[in-house]
């Protein structure tokens, strides 16, 4: 009889100290039986991926990428080990590998690795010894055995990858809250869990801030269509299915809020309107490696127009360069920035069959005086570029607009 297989992910708050890492090795082990098959993939303890990036950048301003991914895949190998020897302290057969040792081949994208294979031969051979696995998560190898990361909260991504790969019957994330909630539950104490997401609105909530899940993780599970278990390492209680279909007959509007702080907007005044500029603009700042996001551009009576535009935080200088460059050359105006932004969106696949959602947004938002500075919409979300230090008011006030208080 083929035994049942299961993943199970723990990410750094789950294993923050030792008093955790315990707590964890207990509930790997309570899994464990002749029947079946436990593969853990471990982030790094606590804050260490945080601690590491910032003594690289106390020692370089512009660390190499290569080393990076060296220094910052350590972490997971620390609580890879330390986990692995305490669930050998509770009398379980185990073994600790590196995702080298797993064998997770990635390509050459140092700090956001793509994974192409993960070869699982060690990990069924450990299993066939009858041995729980813990994979050291977030980090994969190169074809010429050079070290990978994959992005933040990649240990998602490794953990989604690693069930694929062996064919897992059930994929578990572990987390500090109990599930999915419709809003993050540390800003908004009312927000509800929900029973269940797909992976649509899962993707969409993930892209657009809420950290709870790595938003390549959801693209491979709903890929292979890898249902996804969130739940809480605190507790025995259910958490939340991601699911390509829910239960539900009908779609609900909205699922969740989120918001995202991290991007910083740009404006070019007085562009001249040709053909043709709007593709130099933004060829400029895709070379300079910068992926834009919400743009703007308003409709001139003047034959020249402002174009505004977001970019992820951390890339602003980049792209500012770019701008300021290209502004001079089709003769526009002064080129602003604005690093006091902030992204509010609402996602839900019902959004498509119901009419009104919008205008309620933005009712709740000028009733809570929020100004609106830029708006974007897909077919499973809406979103608001307002100002920073109004982003968790908005992200309050939508939630209770919609009534998400009462969810499930
Ligand atoms: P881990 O260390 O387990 O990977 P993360 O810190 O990456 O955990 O993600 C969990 C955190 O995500 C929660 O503590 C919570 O504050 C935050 N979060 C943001 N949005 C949501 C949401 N919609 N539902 C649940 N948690 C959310
Ligand atoms: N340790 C990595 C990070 O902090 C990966 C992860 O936790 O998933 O981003
Ligand atoms: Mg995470």
């Amino acid at each position: 009889m083929r035994k049942k297989i299961i993943v199970q992910k723990y990410g750094g708050s789950s294993v923050a100290n030792v008093i955790r890492i315990k707590a964890v090795a207990e509930r790997i082990v309570s899994y464990k039986n002749k029947n079946t098959n436990v593969a853990v993939v471990v982030s790094a303890m606590a804050d260490t991926t945080d601690d590491l990036e910032t003594l690289a950048f106390q020692i370089a301003k512009n660390p190499p990428d290569r080393e990076m991914d060296l220094l910052l895949s350590t972490g997971e190998q620390i609580s890879c080990a330390l986990l692995a020897m305490a669930v050998r302290e509770r009398g379980a057969e185990v073994i600790a590998l590196t995702g080298f040792q797993a064998g997770v081949k990635t390509d050459n994208t140092y700090t956001k690795a793509r994974v192409q294979s993960i070869s699982g031969e060690r990990i069924k051979k450990a299993f066939k010894e009858n041995k729980i696995v813990i994979m050291a998560g977030y980090q994969g190898i190169t074809e010429n055995n050079d070290i990978t990361t994959l992005g933040r909260g990649g240990s998602d991504l490794s953990a989604v990858a690693l069930a694929k790969a062996i064919d897992a019957d059930v994929c578990e994330i572990y987390t500090d809250v109990k599930g999915i909630y419709t809003t993050d539950p540390r800003l908004v104490p009312e927000a509800q869990k929900l029973t269940q997401i797909t992976f649509d609105e899962m993707l969409e909530m993930a892209s657009l801030g809420a950290q709870v899940m790595q938003a390549r993780s959801i693209e491979v599970a709903k890929r292979f269509n890898i249902p996804l278990h969130v739940r809480s390492s605190y507790s025995k209680e259910e958490g939340t299915m991601i699911v390509k279909n829910m239960d539900k007959i009908e779609d609900i509007a909205v699922r969740g809020v989120t918001s995202n702080k991290n991007e910083a907007k740009i404006t070019i005044c007085a562009v001249p309107d040709q053909p043709g500029i709007s593709a130099i603009i933004f060829n400029a700042i895709a070379k300079a490696g910068v992926n834009v996001d919400v743009i703007v551009q308003n409709v001139s009576h003047t034959k020249k127009t402002d174009i505004s535009f977001t970019v992820p935080k951390p890339d602003l200088a980049k792209a500012l360069k770019a701008a300021e460059d290209v502004a001079k050359k089709i003769h526009a105006g002064d080129v602003l920035h604005d690093k006091n932004i902030a992204r509010v969106s609402i996602v839900g696949s019902g959004m498509r069959s119901h009419q009104g959602i919008a205008a309620r947004m933005f009712d709740a938002l000028a009733k809570a005086k929020v100004n609106i500075e830029m708006i974007a919409t897909s077919e499973i979300s809406i979103s608001c570029i307002i100002a920073l230090e109004k982003a968790d008011l908005a992200v309050k006030t939508v939630h209770k607009a919609f009534d998400l208080q009462k969810a499930k």
